[in-house]
């Protein structure tokens, strides 16, 4: 299978902005044996902005274009040694791939980014791959990782996108405030009806919501593959997916 998984902020940090070492740590182990066990895997991995906070010591995420840009520029890097260590340490290679909205449109961009991304994953490397958060401006950018990462599986050809993330799937009502809330196994079709059901706002660090979550969706089903929304809170649980079992909420494309 060839399966693009994206990964947020709140399952990679913790809430101070530093990184979470342990699930971190367990999450590249699960990617790396599934690669050993022949799965092309391409990682889309939020985290530059939340970790660059972090690591320059900031009380919360910015508010300013500049601040969140040079944010992005020290965690972005932080983000890709931590995975090259952490990759390395199973024999497995790393690309970095920065992408913008605006590479997707421009036709010859997005050849490129197709044809680097095959070669990549003919020579057996994995391609993690986030926005370019420095350059990108409001009218070039995707704007969130849900988004970039159905972008990037459908360009990819993939065969399946799983977004972890620190909720479990999309519920009937909002889990936090409502007990009755039970999670969706299966969706058929991202319709009003399902928007509905999305809350606002995601984690203080990072930047989607469940809209998002919802709009990757609709791109996927499209495209004509399923997409996953699982928590990202232990990353075995990718075994399970990848075996067929029902985790979190799976969205349907047409058959
Ligand atoms: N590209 C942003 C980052 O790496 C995250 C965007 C998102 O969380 O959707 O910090």
């Amino acid at each position: 299978m060839r399966v693009v998984i994206k990964v947020g902020t709140s399952t990679l940090a913790h809430s101070t902005g530093r990184l979470n070492v342990r699930r971190t740590q367990e999450l590249c182990q699960v990617l790396g044996d599934l690669k050993n066990a022949g799965h092309e895997i391409v990682l889309v991995s939020s985290g530059a902005i939340g970790m660059g906070v972090g690591k320059l010591g900031l009380s919360a995420r910015p508010k300013d274009i500049p601040t969140k840009q040079a944010a992005a520029a020290v965690g972005q890097c932080e983000l890709m040694y931590t995975y090259d260590r952490m990759f390395l340490e199973q024999n497995h290679t790393v690309a970095q791939i920065l992408l913008t909205g605006s590479d997707f449109s421009h036709e010859d961009r997005r050849e490129n980014f197709c044809n680097t991304l095959s070669r990549l994953l003919e020579l057996k490397a994995l391609p993690i791959i986030n926005e370019n958060d420095t350059i990108a401006t409001d009218e070039i950018r995707v704007g969130d990782n849900d988004t970039l990462s159905a972008l990037v599986a459908v360009n990819a050809k993939a065969d399946l996108l799983v977004i972890l993330s620190d909720i479990d799937g999309l519920y009937s009502a909002d889990p936090k405030k409502n007990k009755n809330a039970s999670l969706i196994s299966c969706v058929h079709g991202v319709d009003e009806k399902i928007y509905a059901l999305a809350g606002g706002e995601g984690s203080s660090l990072g930047t989607g919501g469940m809209r998002t979550k919802l709009h990757a969706a609709q791109i996927c089903n499209d495209g004509g593959f399923d997409m996953i929304i699982a928590n990202g809170e232990d990353p075995k649980r990718l075994y399970d997916i990848f075996d067929g079992k029902s985790v979190g909420t799976r969205f349907c494309a047409k058959k």
